[in-house]
């Protein structure tokens, strides 16, 4: 498992832990054969004990990523990845949501910004994040944007937004001429610079002191795919990165889990 994904591991299983949600973390090794993953999936769908189920990726190169979160118990998909409810998203049926499209919904509603008949603009498409959230500021009556690595003019539009989220995987990508003034910025991105110069052309004033000092510590700090010095000149509202959209990820995993365990035992959701 990769350094990221052993952190988001133990921040899953400690949450857990603290509301009182039994977990189980199957230690696999990195040479786990396709096989012995779905054998442990399938034994897992059938235990009646086990709520939610949830494959973290990445998964290593040899192992087919689509065919094992197609194995899990669409029920019991707290992640929200497998294509049932993927499919049910777009419908517009009531589903197992992904955790961080949940989490920024719920971060615009806890806010108080207005979803409804505002212009949203989604940069990345991928099928945990852009896309299931694209989906989800639809259902919310916004008026959404898809771009990606193709799109041409990416300023122009995306300066254009009332609700802009950045879910790309490049450090600060979003600048000055990205954001509009007064918009809201969501910035999903976890980055990490280690390089004290890279970290100077983000950050500034105290923030800037207090990155440098991470850095010597820790030997790198996390960054998201906003520049945040726009972000804090142009946005009325912006999301920083640490503190901001990945707090809200394992608390919708806990909110899901619930969720698919209400709705197993047929006790509404
Ligand atoms: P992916 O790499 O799967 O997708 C990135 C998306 O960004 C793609 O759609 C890609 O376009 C688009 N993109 C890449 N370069 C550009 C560009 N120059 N201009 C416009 N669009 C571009 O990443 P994920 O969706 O998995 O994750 C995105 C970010 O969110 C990452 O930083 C990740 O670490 C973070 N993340 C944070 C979570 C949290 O809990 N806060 C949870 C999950 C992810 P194309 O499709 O054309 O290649």
């Amino acid at each position: 498992m990769c350094a990221a994904s052993a952190v988001y591991v133990a921040s899953k299983v400690k949450t857990a832990n603290e509301l009182g949600i039994v977990s189980e973390h199957a230690h696999l090794a990195a040479d786990v054969s396709q096989q012995e993953i779905a054998a442990l999936i399938v034994e897992l769908n059938s235990r009646n004990d086990v709520d939610g189920i949830l494959v973290q990726l990445p998964l290593p190169k040899h192992l087919d990523e689509r065919a094992l979160l197609a194995l899990v118990d669409p029920a019991k998909d707290v992640d929200g990845f497998h294509p049932v409810n993927a499919g049910r998203l777009a419908l517009g049926y009531s589903s197992l949501v992904p955790c961080t499209p949940a989490g920024v919904i719920e971060i615009l509603e806890r806010s108080g910004i207005e979803i409804a008949g505002r212009r949203a603009v989604v940069v990345g498409r991928s099928n945990i994040v852009g896309k299931p959230l694209a989906l989800l500021l639809l259902a919310a009556h916004a008026t959404v944007t898809i771009c990606h690595s193709r799109t041409r003019e990416l300023a122009r539009i995306t300066r254009d937004a009332d609700i802009l989220v950045a879910a790309i995987g490049r450090t600060g990508f979003i600048g000055d001429d990205h954001i509009g003034d007064g918009s809201t910025v969501i910035d999903v991105g976890i980055n990490t610079v280690s390089d004290p110069v890279e970290a100077r052309s983000l950050f500034e004033g105290e923030e800037l002191e207090k990155r440098l000092a991470t850095i010597e510590r820790r030997g790198s700090t996390l960054v998201g795919d906003v520049n945040p010095v726009a972000a804090l000149r142009r946005a009325a509202a912006y999301t920083p990165v640490p503190g901001g959209v990945g707090l809200l990820t394992v608390a919708m995993l806990m909110k899901n889990t619930v969720k698919a365990a209400r709705m197993r035992r047929g006790i509404g959701e």
